[in-house]
């Protein structure tokens, strides 16, 4: 995996991006202008030539939640005779997304949460507000990390979102040019929930009525469809049912190895994945949160990919973000 530091890139500017690809209507695509950023047209497209095709995935930090542990990892605190009281853990998680510039068009996976998450006027229900509040800054917000990354919403191709919980589809309204791919049994069971006013679940009800006014882009994926290719080099994962009704991951090719698979909440942390597996509390169907876990395993072996888990603090720590630099 060769890791690029902003830093170390010899310029100290950003001017050796790829040329980013700006959606303009419902099928076509054309090169965006240049940007206003003071550098001369000619010292941006002197871009090396192993750039000019290929990909590079910035890590997208999207601030953090603050929950129970046994919601992440279930039983994590368990009373028993001897410990009728324990304390219980209040951990900090990451959120995320990742933003892939690729010269076929860019891809997004996930989204994070809505700016305006919060409040009696809140997208999210008072207590999906309560039960895990986010604990960052305006700054991690998904169109402020695109923003600092000069990539405007239009200049996604595909967003591709692991499932419609609040924290991962939060932002996908501001995505009205691109194609949004989600799984079909999560697109449906979500509606559903939402309709008929289920309050156990963790969809936020009015990110997903903004998005029935709009007229976004779905494209939904099947239970039986395989795995398929979204671009040279990155490759849509079918979890189907587990931590929620349709999971969607992403196989991203790096130009060395490894490549890196991101599982979002199919795999909340390294402690989840084991072995031995231990299941999420958030869990929806625990026996095909087993078969993700090892068919992740498995595909990780024979690729040698990395596994970026969803919300593992650790491993995020670890990872180097769109502030500092990317991966290719
Ligand atoms: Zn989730």
């Amino acid at each position: 995996m060769k890791i690029v530091e902003f830093e170390k890139d010899g310029s100290g500017q950003r001017i050796e991006r790829m040329k980013i690809l700006e959606f303009d209507g419902a099928k076509e695509w054309k090169p965006s202008r240049p940007q206003e950023t003071g550098v001369s047209l000619d010292t941006r497209l002197a871009v090396p030539a192993a750039l000019s095709t290929g990909l590079k995935m910035h890590v997208l930090d999207l601030g953090k939640l603050r929950l129970d542990k046994n919601l992440i990892v279930a039983h994590s605190t368990i009373a028993t005779p001897r410990e009728p009281n324990p304390p219980g853990q209040l951990i900090d998680i990451p959120m995320s997304g990742y933003l892939i510039e690729h010269s076929d068009g860019n891809i997004l996976y996930d989204t994070g949460c809505h700016p305006d998450w919060s409040g009696p006027n809140g997208r999210w229900p008072s207590r999906l507000q309560e039960l895990f509040p986010v604990v960052s800054g305006e700054e991690c917000f998904l169109p402020s990390r695109l923003d600092a990354l000069g990539i405007a919403p239009n200049q996604i191709r595909h967003v591709v979102l692991s499932h419609l919980h609040c924290d991962h589809a939060g932002c996908v309204e501001y995505f009205k040019k691109s194609q949004i791919i989600v799984h079909e049994d999560e697109f449906s069971s979500a509606l559903t929930r939402v309709a008929v006013r289920d309050q156990s679940t963790a969809y936020a009800p009015k990110d997903l009525e903004t998005w029935s006014r709009l007229d976004l882009n779905w494209r939904l994926i099947g239970r039986t469809e395989p795995d398929q290719t979204i671009a040279d080099g990155v490759r849509l994962l079918n979890f189907g049912s587990g931590h929620s009704y349709g999971m969607l991951g992403l196989s991203v090719k790096l130009r060395s190895e490894p490549g890196v698979l991101l599982v979002s909440d199919a795999c909340y942390t390294a402690e989840n994945f084991g072995p031995p597996i231990r299941q999420p509390g958030i869990n929806l169907d625990s026996i095909g949160t087993a078969r993700t876990l090892q068919r992740i395993a498995a595909l990780a072996h024979e690729t040698r990919a990395q596994v970026w888990f969803g919300h593992d603090a650790a491993q995020f720590n670890q990872v180097r973000k769109s502030s500092e630099g990317w991966y290719e």
